[in-house]
C-alpha cells in the first residue's frame, strides 16, 4: 500500500484532502482531516498494479526496422548492374572495401543506417518495417550488437 501523495509505503491514513478522499501516509495526513485508517487493502493494491502494467505502451506491438532476408544477394546485385566493384562500391558511399565484402558474404550484418545507405545508392529495398512484441522489440534494438557478436550467434 502506497501514499497517494508521496508513495511511500507503510501504515495508511483515510483522510480527506480539499475536498478528496485520499490513502495517506501519517505525514501526508497533515494535508488534511484524518477520517479513519486504511485496512489492509491489498487486493485494491494489486489491481492498481496490474492496470499500470496494462497500460504500460512498451508492450504495444511497435513497427521496426528489419533488414530484408537476402540483402547479400540484393546489394551485391544491385553493385554489379551499376558495374562497380566491391572497392569502388565501397568509396562511392564512404565504406571501406572490407564492410562491403562482409556483407556480401554473410559474414557481417550491417546496421540499419549502413543498409539504408547502401539501398538509397543502389536504388533498392534492403528495410522493412515490422511488428514485434515489446520482448523482441528490446533485443533487437540492442545498439550493442558487434560483429564479434553475430559471428558467435551464427
Ligand atoms: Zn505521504
Amino acid at each position: 500500500m502506497t501514499c497517494d501523495i508521496c508513495g511511500s509505503e507503510g501504515k495508511m491514513y483515510k483522510a480527506r484532502i480539499e475536498g478528496a478522499e485520499l490513502k495517506v501516509c501519517i505525514e501526508c495526513s497533515s494535508f488534511g482531516k484524518v477520517i479513519g485508517i486504511v485496512a489492509s487493502q491489498k487486493d485494491e493494491a494489486e489491481s492498481n498494479k496490474f492496470r499500470k502494467f496494462e497500460g504500460f505502451e512498451g508492450l504495444k506491438p511497435e513497427k521496426i526496422d528489419k533488414l530484408v532476408d537476402d540483402y547479400t544477394e540484393k546489394i551485391r546485385k544491385g553493385r554489379e548492374s551499376l558495374g562497380l566493384n566491391q572497392k569502388d562500391f565501397a568509396k562511392k558511399i564512404n565504406e571501406k572495401e572490407s564492410l562491403i565484402q562482409n556483407i556480401e558474404s554473410g559474414h557481417y550484418e550491417p546496421t540499419i543506417g549502413t543498409a539504408k545507405k547502401i539501398a538509397r545508392f543502389l536504388k533498392i529495398k534492403l528495410v522493412e518495417e515490422y511488428e514485434e512484441s515489446y520482448e523482441k522489440t528490446k533485443q533487437q534494438k540492442s545498439d550493442t550488437f558487434t560483429i564479434g557478436d553475430f559471428i558467435k550467434l551464427k
